[in-house]
């Protein structure tokens, strides 16, 4: 095996525990890579790669990047889904004996980012951990930048875990070996998502962190979640987590539960095509001022509550806010200056908030006492009790309005950082310091009067230190002896004397001094409130309710919303309900209100039929859109809204199919429907646009009609269903709790406007035609279209007139008037499997020729020309794939064929 030079090795053996990340080498000013991590870096970071001897007879790769820039570079790698390594050098390299001791100080990983420019400031960045244990599966998730750290439990299922892993869209997943390949396929598309097994555990750790009571209160499952994350985030941070102090443990069932799907397909935080936020629920509702409020508020859309006496407490505020206009926007100015506590908080207790974090935390914690007063002298209870036990940490701010500068440096070792009088040593320190330099500005004033140059200064660089310069042209009338030179510019010399240097050393030895000292006073000030890390954070959380609850109602407010009842029975009435988003981003068009009544057992199901672009599916998502709305505590888009405790809202919308993964559009409906036949129960909302529609009109119609069935007979929960079958009209008159709707439509010729109000019964036609008319198809399709529909509704205009042709078809065959030759090959019967399988979905197929064994030798009638383009057409015939109209279409070619025949 090559030696390697002692540093190289060095390097080597920390390398070795940090094989899955890149390691960031510290060298001088610089971060160095070597190896393949160089060879991989200097592709992802589009920088040079360059080589090193190191002891091996061939040069080792190497590339590498300043460490004043390594943040960025560090950034690039995490968003890539990478972990770095940061190895810095730990003693006084100019101390050290041989090769400069180095250690690795913190891994970077992307769930575990601290820097605020690398995570979203309004949305959280979480790291979740996984794992199963006696059939349960336990999820644990945290955001170290604020410090939340959730826990909960569940059965394990595959769906269960997609609902609950959509509310916190990990960056970084731990989990177990098993479920690596699973939590790969599921979780890490669209984005790059770091997952790697984790086994190692620290119970000890995380009872020294939270505490003896909130550890044994944790259910087995739970507890090795939680103390998988916290081993993970000790090993990797390498220091306090104080910012982790408490550890919330929820039941998912508290929470209405959203699948992924719907959360998608309802645009609650981001839109299903461009995935921004604006256009979503989140877009319209968030008014608030501050970062933490706008995290707060997505929690809130992530998961609206279950239990009403917490709806209603939230509502209050809301509503008390919504009607007092002046004291909202007094808490909003008041709001305006509060930075985002939350992470600054996080910094102080990790140990990396600068000198501006400091003032940022100053200038927050100003505006609280007033805006504790707002609320306590608000006319809301909620608001008031509240305010009534926070803490505003006053002591705090006192800290650190008696120590810090107004405008400290980015780095705390500038100096800078620290006020007069707030440190009798730093004050002597800076005292020397300013006489020196006084001392210095005199010397000057003396040297030239010694020499009489008047062009002679005094300056100062940092390799030379201070330095007399003279102009080339004036070296003549400097005296003999007393003058060092010291550097040569192209036109001056520089000089140093010996009075010069000894003061310079005082000088530079007191500023080395003060900015260690202020380093060190920072830290102390930093540690100090580290330690009232608690009271912080529970501060940081009650502003940001407070600031929710502004956002709601100021939304409320602008948008005509109505405070909901909520109710524990199970109807749902809303009266002139609106889609809070298509109405506010429609440019001076009128949204038009319909209502909504979902009554148990006698209109729970609503079966709404009507031409594409009537409205159907806004009014659908409108219905859903406010009952979250209710469930989290906010005003909802209507005239009056009585909603229900809903427990799980059901969406299956046809736009937004599974881009992503690649399946059939109609799989995916199919399986969605199996989710939801297995999931929902009575107190769920389900809603299912365009049933059916991925497969032949026969199928999708009947599989549309057992679908409704079994939502009504055996769920019975409140459903909405849009279908272009309108067939399925007839199932008002079946089942009881199922109402015909309509999106109402005027017409005018062969015109049509869309009124966009639902209205009681059946639509009898689609307007495909017509939208095709809109969509700017030429009129010679468009007329044909409309000649061509004449002729199946023609056909098809009665059950009785189908019947009639169907009939008169079995009668040709019964009377053989079909005629088969002997040229013609036989029709290959249809494989068993794919009769059973037909039979079980309910298609019944039609055997035109009865039982007749086509391979028997059986004399046949004389061919007939005639009878053989019949023939011909059948077996050309794809009757999978008809539409019932196609097959009736075919059929009556064919008995215009066989006309006359004998
Ligand atoms: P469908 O599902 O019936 O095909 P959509 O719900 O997609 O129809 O509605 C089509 C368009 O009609 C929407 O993009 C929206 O701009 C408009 N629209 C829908 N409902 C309303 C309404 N109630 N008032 C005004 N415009 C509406």
């Amino acid at each position: 095996m090559a030696k390697y030079t002692p540093m190289i090795e060095q390097y080597l053996s920390i390398k070795a525990d940090a094989k899955d990340a890149f390691l960031f080498f510290r060298l001088g000013d610089f971060y160095e890579m070597f190896f393949d991590d160089a060879i991989l870096a200097s592709k992802e970071l589009e920088i040079t790669l360059t080589g090193r001897e190191g002891g091996a007879a061939e040069r080792i790769p190497m590339c590498g990047i300043p460490y004043h820039s390594a943040e960025n570079y560090i950034h690039r790698l995490i968003e890539k889904g990478y972990k770095v390594a940061i190895c810095e050098q730990v003693e006084d390299p100019s101390a050290a004996k041989g090769v400069v001791r180095r250690e690795i100080v913190r891994v970077v990983t992307p769930g575990t980012v601290m820097d605020s420019r690398m995570s979203s400031e309004a949305a959280n960045n979480y790291m979740v951990c996984l794992s199963v244990l006696d059939g349960q599966l336990g999820l644990s998730a945290c955001d170290l930048s604020t410090g939340e750290l959730y826990v909960t439990s569940f059965p394990h299922s595959n769906e269960r875990l997609l609902d609950e892993m959509n509310i916190y869209t990990p960056s970084e997943i731990l989990c177990d070996e098993e479920l690596l390949p699973h939590v790969r396929q599921e979780f890490t598309l669209g984005k790059p998502v770091l997952t790697t097994s984790w086994l190692k555990s620290d119970d000890a750790l995380v009872v020294r962190q939270f505490g003896d009571t909130a550890w044994s209160r944790l259910e087995a499952v739970r507890r090795r979640v939680v103390s998988r994350l916290v081993a993970y985030l000790n090993e990797t941070q390498k220091r306090s987590l104080g910012q982790l102090t408490q550890i919330r443990s929820y039941e998912p069932e508290h929470f209405l539960i959203l699948d992924p799907f719907t959360r998608r397909n309802l645009e609650l935080v981001e839109t299903v095509r461009e995935r921004a936020k604006k256009g979503s629920l989140l877009w319209l509702l968030d008014q608030t001022e501050t970062s933490m409020g706008a995290r707060l508020l997505r929690r809130w859309i992530d998961k609206p509550l279950m239990q009403r006496a917490a709806i209603e407490s939230r509502l209050e505020a809301v509503d008390k806010l919504f009607h007092q206009f002046i004291v909202r926007e007094d808490i909003r100015k008041q709001l305006k200056e509060i930075y985002d506590l939350e992470r600054l908080v996080g910094r102080v207790a990790f140990g990396n908030a600068n000198g501006r974090d400091m003032i940022a935390l100053r200038t927050s914690l100003q505006q609280i006492p007033a805006l504790l007063e707002l609320c306590l002298n608000s006319p809301s209870s909620t608001l008031r009790e509240l305010a009534a036990d926070v803490d505003s940490c006053t002591d705090v701010l006192s800290w650190i309005e008696a120590a810090v500068m107004d405008e400290p440096p980015i780095s705390v070792r500038d100096g800078g950082l620290i006020r007069t009088g707030y440190d009798e040593h730093l004050d002597q320190l800076r005292e020397a310091n300013v006489n020196g330099k006084r001392w210095i500005a005199d010397l000057e004033r003396r040297e030239r009067e010694a020499t009489g140059i008047k062009s002679l200064k005094i300056g100062f660089n940092k390799v030379f230190g201070y330095y007399i310069e003279v102009t080339k042209s004036q070296i003549g009338s400097l005296p003999e002896g007393r003058y060092e030179r010291k550097q040569t510019l192209a036109n001056a010399e520089r000089y140093v004397t010996p009075e010069l240097k000894s003061k310079e050393s005082l000088i530079l030895e007191a500023e080395e001094k003060m900015v260690d000292l202020e380093y060190s006073l920072f830290v102390q000030l930093r540690e100090r409130i580290a330690a009232e890390i608690t009271r912080l954070q529970k501060l940081a959380e009650k502003v940001a309710e407070v600031d929710v609850y502004q956002s709601l109602a100021t939304v409320s407010a602008q948008h005509r919303m109505v405070k909901p009842v909520l109710t524990d029975g199970g109807d749902l009435i809303v009266k002139a309900g609106r889609h809070p988003v298509v109405e506010a981003v429609m440019n001076g068009g009128t949204f038009i209100a319909n209502d909504t009544k979902l009554i148990r057992d006698e209109e729970q199901i609503l079966l709404i039929t009507g031409p594409n672009m009537a409205g159907k599916s806004t009014y659908m998502r409108q219905v859903a859109l406010i009952c979250i709305m209710a469930q989290m505590g906010c005003f909802v888009p209507a005239e009056q809204a009585e909603i229900p405790m809903i427990d799980r809202i059901f969406t299956r919308i046809g736009a937004a199919d599974d881009l992503i993964g690649g399946q059939s559009t109609f799989m995916v409906e199919m399986m969605d429907i199996q989710v939801m036949t297995e999931k929902a129960t009575p107190r769920s909302l389900v809603i299912i646009d365009e049933l059916g529609r991925g497969t032949s009109t026969s199928e999708g119609m009947s599989i549309a009609q057992a679908v409704i069935e079994y939502v009504h007979d055996r769920i019975g929960c409140k459903a909405l269903v849009s279908t272009h079958f309108h067939e399925l009209a007839h199932l008002e008159s079946s089942l009881g709790g199922l109402r015909n709707y309509c999106m109402a439509v005027q017409e005018n010729g062969n015109d049509v406007t869309f009124l966009r109000k639902l209205i009681p019964g059946a639509a009898s036609t689609s307007y495909g035609i017509y939208c095709a008319r809109l969509a700017g198809l030429p009129e010679l399709i468009i007329d044909r279209a409309y000649t061509l529909l004449q002729g199946f509704e023609y056909n098809e205009a009665t059950h009785e007139g189908k019947e009639k042709v169907v009939r008169e078809a079995a009668v040709a065959v019964e009377e053989g008037s079909l005629p088969m030759t002997q040229a013609a090959a036989p029709v290959e019967p249809m494989k068993v499997a794919d009769q059973e399988a037909d039979q079980r979905t309910g298609v019944v197929q039609l055997s035109i020729f009865g039982d007749e064994d086509f391979s028997s030798t059986k004399p046949v009638k004389k061919a007939d020309p005639r009878a053989e383009r019949v023939i011909a057409s059948l077996q050309a015939a794809d009757i999978m794939n008809m539409t019932p109209l196609q097959a009736m279409q075919l059929l009556n070619e064919l008995k215009q064929q066989v006309k006359g025949l004998a």
